[in-house]
């Protein structure tokens, strides 16, 4: 069911909360915002609550704070970086709840822009605790959430608020909806699902999800050692999860019921020790060293995958294919990368280690969509409704 989003309600004049996901990456040693891509995601939804008259009220979190104050996870330097992007003035308040906040609130201007401090300095938030949901809802008139990175928590300002608001999606967060669910209920075809990353336990429920959505499945990164291993290939020592071996065989099982190709490495990079400088050697998966790790898929299986990739019109990538944090290992994940931003079909990356890759080798205009929320994407491709899309006015 579409929901509503900020342009399907009056917010003229009207204080608007507005949960957003500036839960951006700090430079550990200077504290300085290494990348405000996550700030610049939701400029479309804040501008357009500035160009209507709302009276913005912002809110997100930022790092793990724990429930307390942490100095150095204050939002000031995120709502200033916010005033820089948007060429306006911001302001900010040491709390988010509480007399001094809504004393500012009352202060605001049709158009002015108020930041709230980290939620989560405060344990009432991840508890989704009634009272503080309340008194966070108190601030405004109209709820919107823009936040689709935490769309998959049920936090008070996520869901709690939305008992007693009415509470409508952002930009940001309608793009995402809107890429997703098409992706789930009528991708253009053939459609490929290509899934990376450490382990199969984190994305069962996604495979088992998506084998019934998409021609064609393709496995490589540290889980498809575990695949590999319920095909009777040994291993060495990669990473394996002993007690997901049977749900693994399940899952080729089910792929082989529905008729959707599940496709493995034929080749993979190995080392005898996972470290910088480590030599690499390149073996077929039929012949894995047993005194060796499996680091990244090889350069057949990166071939086997273009070939297969290519016949495709939507393809969802999730995972890197091989530990692409030491570069030397990185070459099936880069390679796919560059790849996928090649071609003339609907390319979404979920995922946050995909994500990042993409950004970092300048593919992000490349891919149709990427998303901004590695859980949330996730989750959703999982076929699971978000608690935070779920509170959301039905259109
Ligand atoms: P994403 O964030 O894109 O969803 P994941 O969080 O599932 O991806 O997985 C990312 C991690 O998977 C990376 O830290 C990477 O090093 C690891 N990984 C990929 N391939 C392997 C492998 N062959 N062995 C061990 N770890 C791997
Ligand atoms: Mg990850």
């Amino acid at each position: 069911m579409p929901k509503k989003t900020v342009e399907d309600i009056e917010v003229t004049g009207k204080k608007v909360l507005l949960r957003v996901d500036f839960n951006v990456p700090l430079d550990t040693n200077t504290g300085d915002i290494s990348d405000d891509s996550r700030i610049q995601a939701s400029l479309p939804t804040i501008k357009y609550l500035v160009d209507h008259k709302a009276k913005i009220i912002l809110c997100s979190h930022l790092g793990r704070p724990g429930g307390k104050v942490v100095e150095n996870l204050r939002m000031a330097p995120i709502a200033q970086r916010l005033s820089k992007l948007m060429g306006l003035p911001v302001s900010t308040a040491s709390d988010c709840i509480g007399q001094e906040v809504e004393n500012k609130v009352e202060a605001l201007k049709e158009g002015d822009i108020l930041v709230l401090e980290n939620l989560r300095f405060h344990p009432e938030e991840e508890a989704n605790d009634d009272g503080f949901a309340r008194k966070l809802a108190k601030l405004a008139e109209i709820y919107v959430n823009d936040a689709f990175g935490s769309a998959h928590r049920t936090h008070a300002s996520t869901v709690g608020v939305a008992k007693y608001l009415p509470a409508a999606a952002g930009f940001l967060m309608n793009k995402e909806l809107k890429v997703m669910e098409k992706l789930l209920h009528n991708p253009e075809r053939p459609s490929a699902c290509l899934i990376g990353g450490a382990k199969v336990s984190d994305k069962i429920e996604l495979l088992q999800n998506m084998l019934k959505k998409v021609d064609i499945l393709l496995v490589g990164g540290g889980m498809a050692a575990t695949f590999l291993k319920t095909q009777g290939y040994e291993v060495g020592r990669s990473l394996i999860e002993d007690d997901k071996l049977g749900l693994a065989r399940k899952l080729l099982q089910e792929a082989r019921e529905w008729g959707v190709p599940f496709l493995l490495p034929i080749d993979v990079v190995v080392v005898e020790e996972i470290r910088v400088g480590a030599p690499t050697r390149v073996v077929p998966t039929t012949t894995i060293p047993s005194d060796s790790h499996i680091v990244d898929i090889g350069p057949q299986s990166i071939e086997l995958f273009y070939s297969e990739l290519k016949k495709c019109r939507t393809i969802i990538w999730n995972g890197p294919m091989g530990i692409y944090e030491i570069p030397q290992f990185a070459q099936g994940t880069r390679s796919i990368a560059s790849f996928l931003s090649t071609l003339n079909a609907t390319t979404v990356i979920g995922g946050g280690s995909s994500a990042e890759i993409v950004q970092e080798m300048g593919l992000t205009d490349k891919m149709t969509h990427v998303s901004t929320g590695g859980g949330a994407s996730l989750r959703f491709l999982e076929g699971v409704t978000l608690p935070g899309v779920r509170v959301l006015l039905d259109k």
